[in-house]
């Protein structure tokens, strides 16, 4: 059970989100009978929160693990969908939901040998369940983004060596996580409906209180001050609570960058080092990564940097990676390379809609989707949490999205239909906003946001860019207008007019 968060169970995998923003609000009681035990929940916290939902509310008889879709077809004639795994299993449905998640596609680049090498080998979003013994081996971790930052600082004290294999160096800051109080939990209990009525209606379903001034509002001494309160603030409200102009004043970002290249330069004590860790990109143009003592760690005379874009990965051997610069030896090398996003579990299912079209036809150039959760040509299908869909804390806008799929299929059962699917003229007005609107995100091309850490894959925007109250926005609309953007369908209307 878990999903990603049984999959990425390497060392230090934890919420960048606080723990009680993240978790289920569908059930105060499920949010009353859970008390999470730090504000950034460690993996198997959460592990254990998401076996406790599944338990709490039964659900374990309806799920089948170890089962790896290998197709799903659409059939006009029954209006229904087969669903095939490699375990052997088929399945009939009126409708397919594909929960299968953005980031649920492990990347492994495509390294001349990777295949070949000896020691022990593995993917941060693959990792095993057994455990992993670090002591006194020698170790390599490609990738600096979010889930290598986490495990480096994790493992270096155990390690006899840590090589750090870094292409680009990413803005992160202090997670500032620690456990909840006992006063914290008794407020949490105590403000359930107006935590869930914020998260439920803010614009990133956080709880962090927005700023109320731009940076040059401000002199440099009050920002500086101000910058330093960030960087001691909790997770993400670096960008949530940041000055309101952060992400569209490049001289703003440009200072806030400048402060954080001073903090890195405060922490570790080589200054060649430092520099090494500074990103020449400004503030979440990548998504930035929140740490627990990740410059630190480079004070460790064990741990070291290799700087990928001066001396590229030639080839991994049988015993350990060569660069431009040399080969090093390894007992095993950690790929914290990131994932296929938002597209690519759903590529690799084998979807095909109407008169056979395959998903993958369909999004040859990139995802077209409505609301983040449908598209034409697949009727009854939907993917809550997949492209387009995306804005701020996943849960939060996943729920709205489940919430919209529940209540779609309730109203084509009463009033008598069986087939949904989204009208042309809806589909097109969404693919239009979020094409056209990409570029208020602070995300740039440099991002896997934009799917270009993926050789081949089309570069396309695969978040939702005008955020959350858009979405939510335009949710209400369709059901305000009795789903007037949907085309909605009866079986015996639909054999009648083949007739
Ligand atoms: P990622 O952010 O995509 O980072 C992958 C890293 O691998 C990057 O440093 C990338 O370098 C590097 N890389 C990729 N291909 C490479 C190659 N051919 N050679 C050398 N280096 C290569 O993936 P991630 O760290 O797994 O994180 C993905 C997302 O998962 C996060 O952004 C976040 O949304 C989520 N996550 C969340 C948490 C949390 O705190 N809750 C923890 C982990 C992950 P470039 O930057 O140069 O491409």
């Amino acid at each position: 059970m878990g999903g990603t968060w049984y999959w990425n169970r390497y060392p230090e995998a934890r919420f960048d989100s606080e723990s009680y923003t993240y978790g289920y609000l569908f059930s105060k009681e499920l949010f009353d009978d859970w008390e999470w035990q730090e504000h950034f929940a460690g993996q198997p916290e959460i592990e254990r929160y998401l076996n406790h939902v599944v338990d709490r509310f039964d659900l374990r008889r309806h799920i089948q693990t170890g089962a790896r879709v290998t197709s799903a077809v659409w059939d006009e004639s029954s209006a229904t969908w087969t669903t095939r795994a490699a375990d052997g299993t088929e399945v009939r449905s009126q409708y397919l939901i594909a929960a299968t998640g953005v980031l649920s596609l492990p990347f492994f680049p495509n390294v001349p040998g990777r295949e070949t090498f000896k020691g022990e080998s593995y993917h941060t979003g693959l990792w095993p369940s057994t455990p992993v013994d670090f002591t006194g081996k020698r170790v390599a971790v490609i990738g600096t983004g979010s889930s290598g930052v986490q495990l480096i600082p994790a493992i270096a004290d155990d390690v006899a060596s840590l090589t750090v294999y870094q292409r680009t160096p990413n803005w992160c800051t202090p997670l500032n996580n620690r456990p909840i109080t006992p006063e914290e939990q008794a407020d949490l209990r105590a403000n359930f409906e107006s935590i869930r009525h914020t998260l439920n209606t803010s614009q990133g379903g956080f709880l962090h209180t927005p700023h109320d001034r731009t940076a040059f509002d401000d002199s440099k001494e009050q920002r500086w001050a101000f910058f330093e309160k960030m960087w001691n603030s909790p997770g993400f409200s670096k960008l949530s609570s940041n000055y309101t102009d952060m992400m569209t004043n490049v001289a703003a970002n440009e200072e806030w960058c400048e402060f954080m290249a001073e903090k890195i330069r405060g922490i570790v004590k080589d200054p060649e080092t430092a520099e090494k860790l500074i990103p020449d990109h400004r503030y979440a143009q990548k998504r930035p990564p929140f740490v627990t003592g990740y410059y630190e760690t480079f004070n460790n005379p064990k741990v070291s940097i290799v700087e990928l874009k001066k001396t590229p990965i030639v080839q991994v051997t049988e015993t350990g990676i060569e660069t431009t610069a040399g080969l090093q030896e390894f007992d095993m090398i950690v790929w914290a390379t990131g994932f296929d996003f938002g597209t690519g579990t759903l590529l690799r299912m084998g979807i095909r809609g109407k008169g056979g079209l395959p998903l993958r036809e369909y999004w040859a150039d990139g995802p077209i989707t409505y609301l983040g959760l449908q598209c034409r040509n697949f009727p009854n299908f939907f993917f809550p949490g997949g492209p387009h869909g995306a804005a701020g804390n996943n849960p939060r806008y996943g729920g709205d999205q489940v919430e919209f799929i529940t209540n779609a299929i309730v109203y084509v059962r009463d009033h008598g239909h069986d087939t949904i699917e989204v009208r042309e003229a809806a589909e097109a007005e969404w693919n239009d906003m979020v094409n056209t609107t990409a570029a208020m995100s602070p995300f740039s091309e440099i991002s896997y946001f934009y799917g270009t850490n993926i050789p081949g894959k089309p570069v396309r925007f695969l978040l939702n860019p005008a955020g959350r109250p858009k979405l939510l926005e335009m949710m209400a609309e369709v059901v305000a207008n009795d789903y007037r953007a949907m085309e909605l369908s009866r079986s015996s209307e639909r054999a009648t007019s083949t007739a």
